[in-house]
């Protein structure tokens, strides 16, 4: 049994981590953290059944007193660095769903982690059918050479672009490079600011943000008379579940950092 301890366990994510968790034979789930829900049961507050495990509201306590092998972050982009460095430096392997973490704090996180002996495995998307579309991106980019991506949101999202439309971009573009492929120019003038976006890479990336949507993308790529549409929706947080608990199994086995769940299928 691989012991697990949940960081953000009362929030969307962590809530259906927690269940998933649960649920899973092979894992158990020793501690939960939170910052509202102290000294509440953590099944409860994922609403399910009483688990036995009230919440505390200090990380590094929580991990002192659960001593879990892995602890699961879906926490704010504010938090997720310092929670990291705790986790890492206590020699406890992690699994980091939360988004806004720059290139370079993964780097230097990924130091820590490789000098404590420890997995630090972080994924933009845990679902597998956004892996894919990323995957088909990448392989659609050096034949059309426009490419615009539109992200969509939940309005209680606190960062934007998404993290999986900057990956996306960041694919894209490399691919491109890759294969000697040109880019599209582009030849708009903006009359109005930001009217076309923002850039990754140079790929305009448009971020929507709406109540009633979880997690949603398309990937517009043009050629000469022809459009090709990428689209991904997830409907509902479960659908990042086998991902997460993917995710849980390996990262032991992976010292230092590994960025993308692609690289555990
Ligand atoms: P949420 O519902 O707002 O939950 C956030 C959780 O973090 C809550 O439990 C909250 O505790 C806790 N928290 C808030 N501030 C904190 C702090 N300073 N230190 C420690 N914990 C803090 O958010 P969510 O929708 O679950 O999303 C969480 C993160 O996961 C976001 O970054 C989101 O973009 C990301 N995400 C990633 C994926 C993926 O596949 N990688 C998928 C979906 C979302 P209290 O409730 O007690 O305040």
């Amino acid at each position: 049994m691989i012991r697990v301890v949940v960081n953000g366990a009362d929030g969307r994510m962590g809530s259906e981590v927690v269940k998933a968790v649960t649920a899973d034979a092979e894992l158990a789930l020793v501690g939960g953290v939170s910052l509202t829900h102290v000294g509440e049961d953590v099944g409860v507050a994922a609403g399910m059944q009483a688990l036995g495990i009230s919440m505390g509201n200090n990380l590094a306590a929580v991990l002192d007193t659960c001593h879990p092998e892995v602890a699961v972050d879906f926490t704010t982009p504010d938090a997720i660095y310092e929670n990291a460095e705790i986790c890492l430096t206590k020699g406890v392997h992690m699994v980091v769903g939360t988004t806004g973490l720059t290139a370079v704090q993964r780097e230097r996180l990924g130091k820590l982690a490789a000098a404590n002996g420890v997995g630090l495995f972080i994924a933009p998307n845990f679902s597998i059918g956004a892996v894919l579309m990323m995957r088909f991106a990448a392989e659609a980019a050096p034949y059309l050479p426009n490419v615009e991506i539109i992200e969509l949101h939940h309005n209680n999202k606190l960062d934007a672009p998404s993290g999986t439309a900057i990956l996306t971009a960041e694919r894209v573009a490399a691919a491109r490079k890759q294969a000697g492929a040109a880019a599209a120019p582009d030849h708009t003038q903006e009359s109005l600011r930001g009217a076309r976006g923002a850039t990754v890479e140079d790929i305009p990336v448009h971020s929507v943000r709406l109540p009633g949507y979880v997690a949603h993308q398309q990937v517009l790529f043009g050629g000469q008379g022809e459009l090709l549409t990428l689209r991904h929706d997830s409907l509902d947080r479960k659908s990042f579940m086998p991902g997460v608990l993917l995710a849980i199994k390996k990262v032991s086995g992976h010292t230092g950092l590994t960025f993308g769940l692609e690289h555990y299928l």
